[in-house]
């Protein structure tokens, strides 16, 4: 039985992460995602939000299941009972930091793999940076996100109104 974890803070989930977890679906016996959970600055969602998020995301692939985390990664892996652990790529900046994320957990368990899942092409732009951002600033995230996130989102910024600091904006901005 393989059992792959896709570890990361999925706040909030989009169709770049759901592409990768749903491929690996098809390749492993069983997928866990893993929402790392520790209170952390400028995260829009709490790691109880995040996870019903992805939850509910993945409610019609049986062999999908979602948890919370803290700690070292490769510890919870282990714990999981998973010989590897998922991560995408979508540009070539991303391998450099995944390269070494990969080193530095095979150096701290060495028998835990490191698989990495190339996006498809449409999702090469995507990350939850973006997303947020794009929502922040009241622009159309339909193509980016599943409906019931896009909703999340609208909620949290009619929420947050004017005290957005919380998204800091990078280039989209208006
Ligand atoms: P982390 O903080 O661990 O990077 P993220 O939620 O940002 O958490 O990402 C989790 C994983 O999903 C990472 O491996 C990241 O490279 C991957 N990922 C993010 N966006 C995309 C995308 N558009 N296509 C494929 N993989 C992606």
């Amino acid at each position: 039985m393989t059992i792959v974890l896709f570890p990361g803070t999925f706040d909030p989930i989009h169709y770049g992460h759901i592409n990768i977890a749903t491929r690996a679906a098809d390749l492993f016996d069983e997928v866990i995602i893993a929402v790392y959970a520790r209170e952390q600055q400028n995260i829009l969602f709490s790691p109880e939000e995040r996870l019903e998020l992805v939850k509910e995301s993945f409610k019609n692939i049986g062999n999908i299941s979602v948890t919370t985390y803290t700690g070292l990664t490769v510890k919870f892996a282990r714990k999981m009972g998973a010989q590897a652990m998922l991560r995408g790529l979508r540009v070539f900046s991303d391998f450099e930091y995944e390269f070494r994320m990969a080193l530095a957990n095979n150096r701290l368990d060495p028998d835990i793999d490191v698989i990495a899942l190339i996006t498809d092409e449409e999702h090469t732009f995507l990350s939850s940076t973006t997303v947020r951002e794009i929502a922040a600033l009241g622009g159309d995230v339909s193509s980016m996100v599943p409906e019931h996130v896009k909703q999340a989102l609208q909620k949290r910024f009619n929420v947050l109104g004017d005290d957005q600091d919380i998204v800091p904006l990078t280039s989209l901005r208006d």
